[in-house]
């Protein structure tokens, strides 16, 4: 499957926010053996948003976009996605219930704004937004997906964890079992140099590296029909570059 992500905001396109949703989501989407070719960024307008859609739309799989999925007039993600799929937005009576008691929760008063993110497109997917306002969904028309999350990545992250992630692997047919290896004493980049041609050449598992701060991790990922096979397939790449970096 190929897919590519589209982030939407003018904060974005002004350097006035660093992109983190788009790595976050080629990360997780390489994870989930989706090929991903293309990332692009556009700003809060109508008619560069439906030319960005429909480019993407021709050449992948999925869309999965973030951003714009708020309650004001240029929040305009979901309708230009329903557009592009030929979906008429509508109703949905469980997203408003989440919203408004998400609203409670919270001691917040939901705007009369807010209901315009209770429609949703129809025969979509609803994601339910555990940590903000905004539901993201999919939508799927003669084998093309938009897969729709809000922008704040506090909201996107555990969404696409607990909900997306479990939904595309259902696209892709297949199952995605992952081992985190942790390096010591050795940099990123002295550990990508040391594997890189185990990383370029691995199909399944793939092999990527990942930093957080103040550790280098290498995330191993197999995809199989069952655990017991991924673990198969898992176990000598770990074994490989455990032996490659002492
Ligand atoms: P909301 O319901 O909060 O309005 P939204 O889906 O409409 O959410 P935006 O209004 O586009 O999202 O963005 C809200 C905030 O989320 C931004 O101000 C920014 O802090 C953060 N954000 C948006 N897109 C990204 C991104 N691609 N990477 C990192 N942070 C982002």
């Amino acid at each position: 499957m190929t897919g590519e992500i589209l982030c939407v905001g003018t904060e974005l396109l002004l350097g006035d926010i660093i992109n983190t949703n788009a790595a976050f989501l080629a990360r997780e989407l390489a994870a989930l053996g989706i090929s991903v070719y293309h990332q692009t960024v556009v700003g809060d307008n109508g008619g560069r948003l439906r030319e960005a859609v429909s480019l993407a739309l021709s050449r992948s799989d999925l869309l999965v976009m973030t951003g714009g999925l708020g309650p004001t007039y240029d929040d305009i993600t979901k309708e230009t996605a329903a557009q592009a799929l030929g979906k008429k937005l509508v109703w949905n009576q469980q997203a408003y219930d989440r919203m408004e008691a998400y609203f409670l929760r919270t001691g917040r008063v939901m705007s009369e704004n807010n209901r315009k993110q209770a429609l949703m497109p129809e025969g979509a997917v609803v994601f339910q937004n555990e940590n903000g306002t905004a539901p993201g969904a999919a939508l799927e028309t003669d084998g093309k997906i938009i897969v729709l999350l809000p922008g704040p990545p506090s909201e996107m992250e555990p969404m696409f964890c607990d909900q997306v992630r479990h939904y595309l692997e259902g696209k892709t047919g297949q199952t995605f079992f992952s081992r985190t290896v942790h390096l010591f004493g050795i940099g990123e980049s002295a550990a990508e140099e040391q594997l890189r041609d185990l990383m370029e050449s691995s199909g399944n598992p793939t092999i990527a590296p990942y930093a957080k701060t103040g550790e280098v991790l290498l995330r191993v990922t197999a995809a199989a029909p069952d655990r017991e096979q991924a673990l198969r397939l898992l176990a000598p790449a770990v074994e490989k570059i455990q032996k490659r970096l002492g």
